[in-house]
Formats: structure tokens, sequence, C-alpha cells
């Protein structure tokens, strides 16, 4: 691999918010200088190439102290060379974005900003458990660009309990009248063992249904694309040129390098993941250098990770040549039933070629994805 993305992860969050499974911690912020020194190690032992992409994610890039920043982009300065007109994204949540921190990332060369918005409805945010409010946000998206941030990319979610269709359309429309260049829209969804699971099951809260949450989608959709957003991704808008390079690499395919805890690479055909627990990962650095192991082994677990990701993408079908000499396979005889069944769900349209996602199968990608798994 000498051309690829680069991925860096920060695990650390000022607080866990009720919905949220990924691989960020609250109140590990002692681990933070060990956990940078492991960072600044295993970039140390990658290989050398030219990163078209580099993309600081979380957790909370933006709740590091800048001066651990700095270390971090010191490494990966130090390892990699950036391709002429490379994509540099940092996110950062309204809470810990000061003006230091987003002075220094600017200066030390991020040129894309994504923020953890979620909503500009103080109730929502509240159920969400986040730690921040509306104002907060626009303060942060002010100073974002005043720092001489001038790519900004802001994160909603829809389907909050309690969330109305008004309430959906107000966030979109303070969204658009702020004029960020990109614009993700996800739709809330209910993770095993988080705080939001429970207070579904004791009742205190309710999740919309399946028809609400697809009026929703829709009504996302329509309403950014009136106001000059492409959906170039199930849940992602962006202005002409706007579009996330580095998210695109992953949809497509791609070969990438993740570095840092819970961090994925995808390197010559194999796929390789990092403990999520920022313990495990500092003392596997500290051991061997690196950390990782091999993941998705199995060849039918290879094509559906990549049916998850590239169905992902709008306007854009998926050619059986495309998929078959990937995997040497011939999809459309080997997946013929789960085609079939996807089309008669009224999921996908089906041609000669290849197929596309509906805008029913966009919202239902994880279910119509068992179809695919059972053959
Ligand atoms: S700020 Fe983001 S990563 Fe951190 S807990 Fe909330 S949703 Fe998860």
């Amino acid at each position: 691999m000498t051309n690829a993305s680069v991925y860096i992860h920060i695990p650390f969050c000022r607080s866990k918010c009720v919905y949220c499974d990924f691989a960020s911690f609250a109140g590990m912020d002692h681990l933070m200088e060990p956990y940078i020194s492991s960072l600044v190690t295993e970039i140390g032992h990658a290989h050398p190439m030219t990163a078209d992409t580099l993309y600081i994610g979380g957790g909370t890039p933006s709740h590091l102290p800048a001066s651990l920043l700095e270390n971090v982009m010191g490494a990966f300065n130090n390892k990699f060379r950036l391709a002429d007109g490379a994509e540099m994204t940092i996110e950062a949540n309204p809470h810990s974005a000061s003006r230091e921190m987003l002075e220094t990332a600017k200066k030390l060369g991020m040129n894309r900003l994504s923020i953890g918005i979620q909503s500009f409805n103080d109730r929502l945010l509240k159920t969400l458990g986040r730690p921040h409010t509306a104002n907060d946000a626009v303060d942060t998206i002010a100073q974002a660009r005043s720092a001489g941030f001038a790519n900004i990319s802001l994160d909603l979610i829809f389907g909050v309990p309690g969330q109305s269709a008004a309430d959906l359309i107000a966030d979109l429309e303070k969204a658009v009248a702020l004029s960020p260049e990109h614009l993700s829209v996800y739709q809330l969804t209910l993770e095993e063992g988080t705080p939001l699971e429970e207070m579904v099951e004791k009742g205190k809260v309710m999740m919309p249904d399946d028809d609400e949450q697809l009026a929703m989608y829709e009504s996302t959709v329509d309403f950014l694309k009136k106001a000059g957003y492409r959906q170039y991704e199930i849940s992602n808008f962006a202005k002409p040129g706007k579009e996330c390079r580095h998210n695109l690499a992953y949809w497509m395919g791609d070969e990438f390098a993740g570095f840092g805890s819970g961090a994925h690479s995808f390197t010559e055909g194999v796929r390789y993941a990092n403990p999520d627990d920022p313990e495990d990962y500092i003392r596997d650095v500290t051991v061997g250098g690196e950390s990782g192991v091999e993941i998705l082994t199995d060849d039918k677990d290879k094509i559906i990770d990549f049916l998850l990701m590239r169905l992902r993408l709008v306007d854009k079908a998926l050619k059986f040549e495309e998929i078959n000499s990937k995997f040497e396979i011939i999809f459309e005889e080997v997946y013929n039933s789960a085609l079939k069944n996807i089309e008669k769900h009224g999921f996908a349209t089906i041609s000669n070629s290849g197929f596309q996602l509906t805008s029913k199968g966009l919202v239902f990608l994880d279910s119509l994805l068992l179809e695919f798994e059972k053959v």
C-alpha cells in the first residue's frame, strides 16, 4: 500500500452520551498522555506512504489538550507524506472545541472540521445525554469560521425519542442557515447495552416506529435537496465538490490505515482491528510496538462487509463486475435468491449489469443484508 487514507482514533470523551456504543470512554483522561505516547509509537512502526486523506476521529478529538494533538501530528508528519490537496479532517464537539484547540488544529494543517451538533433543540440534546446546548453549537461554528475553517461538516441525528417531524425540520432549517459545506444526518439506532436501550425497555422513552423513521428520512432527503445539498450516501449530503473523500474511500472498499484503540486497517485485502479498550491498546503497543489482530477471515464475511459499505452510496449502482472481480465469484448467480427477495420487497432495483438500493432499501440496509447472510 503506497497511497492510502489514514485514520487516527482519539477515544476520550467528557461524558458518555446515552445512545453511544462507539469505542469512546469518559473518565479516562488520566490515560491521555500514555495513550498519545502509544499512538506515536504505533504510527512510528507503520509503513511509510502517501496519505490522500487524514481523519482524526473519536471519541472527541477536541477534548485533547492542544499539546497532545501536536504530538500526534508530529508522528503523522514524520511517517507520512501528504498528497497534494490532501483532505485533513478533525472531529470536534461544541463543549470542548475551544478557540485554542481550533486554532491549533488549523495551524497543524487540518482543513476540514466535523462538528457533532446532533440537534439544535435543547430538550432533545438532553434526551441524548449531550453535554452542550444549541447555543454552544452555534458559538463553535462561528469560532471555527473565524479560526479559518472553510470546510465544515455538521452531524445531526433524527429519530430521537420525543422528536416530532416539525422538530426535525426546525433542526435542518437551523443547520442550513449556518451554511455548512457538508451535513451528516444519522438515524438514531438503539444499540445493545446502552443507557438508551434501558430507558426504552423501562418505558421511560419511546423510539419512533419504522414508518415514522422512514418519513423523517425522506423529509430530510427532500429538504436538503431543495437547500442545495446533494445526497451521496445514506446519511451524507454535500455542497458540490464537498463530499468527504475519506469516508468515500471506506465506502468504495479502498485501503486505509488506522491507528489507536478501536481503529481498523485494510491493507492488501486483509482487515485488522485494534482493541477497543485504551488500556489494552496501550499494553499491546508497550509490549510489541504495534497492536491489532486480523478480522473478517471468512470470504463470505468479507463480501457482507463490502456490501454494507458499498451499498450506502446513492446514485452509484453496484456493478456485478465490480464485486465479481474483487471476490472472484459470480455474485449474481451465488446471491440470486437474495437479490430477488430484496427486489420483491422494494429494497432494490436490479438490472443485467448490477443493482441499486431504493430509498426504502437505504433506510433498512442492515435488515436487507440479512438476506445475503442467509445464502
Ligand atoms: S461525544 Fe460522540 S463518541 Fe463521545 S460519547 Fe457522545 S456520541 Fe459517543
